[in-house]
Order: C-alpha cells, then structure tokens, then sequence
C-alpha cells in the first residue's frame, strides 16, 4: 500500500498504463475516467476523499485503481474514479477553506473563492463530462458512490445515506448495499451540498454516501475490516450483483436537522454520543435563544452531533426508524 499511497499523494498515477480494453484518461488531477472498448450499460462514479482525512476509503480506491491498472480486476462498465480533496489529503485535514462536502450543486459560488470551491466545480464539470462520454451510445443507467468514515463513534460500523429524492431508488441498488455489509441505510429529506446529492439530483445517479467506519493514518487502515464492500465493488464492476449474504441494513430517515446559527447554540448531549444512539420523545436536544430542538412524538436517533461546526451549518441529525 505504502507506494500506491506515494504515487497518490506525488501526482505520480498519472504514469500508471492500463491494459488493453480500458481507455484511460484524465479528467483532471486524481479524476480518472475508464471506459472498456466493449460496449457498456452502466456508468458508475467510485469517489473518496472528499474529506482529506477520511483515510480508509482512500486506500480501498487506490487498491482498487491499482488492480484496475494491473488487469486484475475486469471492467464492463464505463468508470470514474475520484480522488476528492488532494491538497486536504496531503495535509491530512477535513478540509483546507470550506466543507468540499457543503459546496456541490452550485453553492460553491456562494463561498470565499478556495481550494474547495475550485475543486466543487472542477469535480461537477467532470462527473458531467463522464456521464456524458457514459451515454455516447445511447444513455445507460448512472451510479455514484462516495465514500467517507465517520468522524466519531457510531453504534453501526458501516452505514449509507441516500440523497433526498423522489420516488425510491431500485432493488438492485439496496441490494448492492446490502452485499456492502451496510448496517443500516438513511435517507435525507431535503436537499443538500453534497457530492451524491448533486449527482443524484442532476443526473438521476442511483447516488450514496457510504460511511465505513473510523480512519487511521493514510496507508495505516486495516483493509480486511472493509472485505465486503471491498468485494461488492469489485463485482459491481463487472455488473453482478446477484449476492447478498449479509442481513439487510435498518433504514431510518431524516426528520429534523439541529442547526448552529450563533454562539449562543447549545447541544444537549455528551462529548461522545455515538452515532444513532436514541432519545425518548421529548427529550430536549439543543437550543438557541427561543429556538428549542425536541424529540417528537416517536424516539429518534442522533447521527453526527458536533456543536463546533461553523455557523450555519448541521450540529447533527435526527433519525426516524423505518424498519
Ligand atoms: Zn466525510
């Protein structure tokens, strides 16, 4: 792993040559787009590191480019491979000016220029040019998975978020998530920033974020803890997803977002609330001035509680249990 990690982080992948029957070719830095000279029927975007320190994912894409490269791994589908944040990767941070993960569907425009905003709109400009070369035959069905690890504990190790849309997405795709090993399954209610959200919303993607565990140092993560996912994806890629022998995740959907607005915003739960963990109906959660966040008439479930953000922006989630 550890030269896969060097060649990332010293722009060196570019030098990486693959076989016969995939064209490669760079979209921009740490943008790969591969077609097979074989005609296709999906085009699927394969993204992490869209927050620099959210290591595990990184190594799992570059393992997976590096099989790519070395005819280990076949592909039937026209492919992007991401690579999020480089400049947040090589200094090991979230982020260097903004959320990258904030700034998708236009709102980089809304922001301080920064190495973010540039990169929302370099990376919203390629995924629109794959999707694009995707349909030169005839338009295909489009996919997109990004993938992250939580930043603190969670009561699920492994979990997916489905961007707010109508309708539900295909059998096929909870069925790819479920061979992922996912714990659970969470669907947003409302529009937001981020990278599957604006794949999903402009392109009809069968888009989600996966959050697979917590990070360690890059080129430090424990690979066999992510062998499902590891495995979905590499059968993905060859369009057979005909397995599932991990139970099916839980799903839970959105039904109030806690938001910083001032200083004067209060969290109501301990430093280490874990991911998903329950609250009784109304219990209070978090106030600001008049502002009072409380558990509606059924218990809901917290995910990302974090007081510190920015202003503005989401101090945490809460869940309701569908299943
Ligand atoms: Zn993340």
């Amino acid at each position: 792993m550890e030269h896969l990690v060097n060649d990332l982080l010293h722009c060196r992948l570019q030098a990486w040559t693959f076989p016969a029957g995939i064209e490669a070719r760079w979209l921009g830095e740490g943008i790969l787009q591969l077609l097979p000279t074989a005609p296709w029927r999906q085009a699927t975007i394969l993204s992490a590191g869209v927050h620099g320190n959210e290591t595990a994912p990184i190594e799992l894409l570059l393992q997976l480019t590096h099989d790519l490269s070395q005819g280990r791994q076949p592909l039937t589908q026209a492919l992007l491979i991401v690579f999020g944040n480089l400049p947040a990767i090589r200094a090991a941070r979230r982020y260097l000016h903004n959320d990258l993960n904030r700034l998708f569907g236009g709102r980089h425009l809304a922001v301080t220029p920064g190495n973010e905003s540039r990169r929302a709109f370099a990376l919203e400009q390629a995924v629109q040019a794959f999707y694009r070369a995707a349909d030169a035959a005839g338009p295909v069905n489009r996919g997109h998975l990004d993938m992250h690890t939580a930043i603190r504990g969670s009561l699920y190790r492994q979990f997916a978020l489905l961007p707010a849309h109508a309708g539900d997405f295909s059998p096929d795709f909870y069925q790819l998530l479920q061979a992922s090993g996912m714990d659970a399954v969470v669907r947003h209610t409302e529009a937001g920033g981020t990278f599957t959200h604006f794949s999903c919303e402009r392109f009809a993607a069968l888009a989600c974020t996966l959050e697979l565990g917590k990070a360690l140092p890059l080129g430090e993560n424990d690979l066999t803890q992510f062998a499902a996912v590891q495995r979905a994806l590499s059968r993905l890629l060859v369009g057979d997803l005909a397995i599932a022998d991990a139970p099916a995740p839980l799903r839970y959907r959105v039904v109030q977002q806690l938001t910083r607005h001032s200083d004067d915003f209060r969290l109501h739960m301990a430093d280490q609330t874990l991911n998903f963990t329950p609250f009784e109906p109304g219990t209070l959660l978090a106030e600001e001035g008049e502002t009072r966040y409380v558990v509606g008439p059924e218990p809901e479930y917290v995910l990302f509680p974090n007081p510190t953000v920015a202003k503005g922006l989401r101090a945490g989630l809460m869940l309701e249990k569908l299943s």
